[in-house]
């Protein structure tokens, strides 16, 4: 099959590049805008490998109403995954509208031009974020209301309801998977983990918002590419599924034991004023993936952490290019104003 990856130089979909090469036959072609988050170095070595045969690199907007038919057609796509995002709540905070044009927008003109190409399989890579915050108990189901606070969670919220309503009135096949927080190698020091682990390394103050009592749950990022792989193989036209890694943790607690992996004190962590419309806690009922296509994460969190720090002490020179990018511009000011 030849499968367009939207968003694939970013993290979850630079790590489902190099996970489909290793675990199928197919075909892989690659549509990034290249933003502050994509990072083609990522896929160095797929190009060396792949570049031609298995693997094709194409530079553009998922918006872009003329560019997307084109390449379904050029490639003959089969099945699209749509991971390309505006992903980073904070900056939805300060600049909404584009989340609203990538995450919304893109996927209504992704949608579009697969129904007109007859696109066998589109799968909308969503998130846990949509159903909005939960109190202590309880989990959520795929039919839990969507209730997202933020705007990021607002547009991706907006993208499945378009997905929704791509099949119930086009019978447009379209499988929405709802995933918990990823970790794990390439992610972008935005993020709490490798921003924890960059910080630490470099013996500099850990942020953390309000008393780091915020709870999400955590999945090393090969478990959620194997769901979206099942996806392909197995889910059905219109279905939405939940992922999770079983991995409830406090943010407080997340930073904790990324620091004790690394030997550093805790003494580095430094609260600073709560982000507003600060979801309390996520968790995830994945019961229907497990019935449905045999999901189960398989990466224990403190293994998957140390997988990961590991990575990154492995990875200085990704880490230190990274560092001086734009990014950090953002999370100085961010921060500074806090
Ligand atoms: P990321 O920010 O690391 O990567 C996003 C990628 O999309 C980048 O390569 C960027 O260049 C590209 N992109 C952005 N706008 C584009 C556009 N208009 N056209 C083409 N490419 C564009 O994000 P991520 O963390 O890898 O997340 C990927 C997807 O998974 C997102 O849709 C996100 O909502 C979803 N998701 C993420 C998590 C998580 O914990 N990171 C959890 C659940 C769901």
């Amino acid at each position: 099959m030849n499968i367009l990856v939207t968003g694939g130089c970013g993290f979850i979909g630079t790590n489902f590049i190099y996970f489909m090469l290793n675990e199928s036959q197919h075909t892989l072609i690659n549509l990034d805008k290249l933003t502050y988050a994509g990072n083609l170095e990522n896929l160095r070595s797929v190009e060396e490998r792949y570049a031609g045969t298995r693997y094709f690199f194409e530079h553009g907007d998922i918006c872009d109403a003329e560019l997307v038919p084109d390449l379904l057609k050029k490639y003959s796509i089969d099945v699209i995954v749509n991971f390309a995002a505006e992903s980073h709540v904070d900056r939805s905070i300060n600049e909404p509208g584009m989340f609203i044009q990538s995450n919304t927008q893109g996927t209504y003109n992704l949608l579009e031009a697969s129904r007109q190409a007859g696109i066998k399989k589109f799968i909308q890579v969503s998130t846990d974020e949509v159903y909005g915050s939960l109190g202590p108990q309880g989990s959520f189901k795929e039919d839990s209301p969507l209730a997202p606070n933020s705007p990021y969670a607002a547009s991706k919220a907006s993208a499945d309801l378009l997905c929704r309503a791509f099949f119930k009135t086009y019978h447009f096949p379209v499988t929405i998977t709802r995933c918990s927080n990823n970790y794990g190698p390439f992610q972008f020091p935005e993020k709490l983990v490798p921003l924890t682990f960059l910080r630490a390394r470099d013996n500099e103050s850990i942020p953390v918002y309000g008393q780091g009592e915020n709870i999400r749950d955590w999945i090393y990022v090969s478990d959620h590419c194997r769901g979206i792989k099942l996806c392909i193989e197995k889910a059905g036209p219109g279905s939405i599924y939940n992922f999770g890694g079983n991995a409830e943790y406090k943010n407080l607690d997340v930073i904790k034991k990324i620091l004790d992996i690394m030997g550093k004190s805790h003494k580095l962590i430094r609260f600073v004023q709560d982000r507003p419309g600060h979801d309390l806690r996520y968790a995830m009922d994945f019961t229907l993936a497990k019935k449905d296509l045999g999901f189960e994460p398989s990466v224990k969190f403190t293994e998957g952490l140390e997988l990961t720090i590991n990575w990154y002490l492995n990875n200085n020179k990704w880490v230190d290019s990274i560092k001086s990018g734009d990014y950090i511009r953002f999370m100085d000011k961010w921060y500074k104003e806090r």
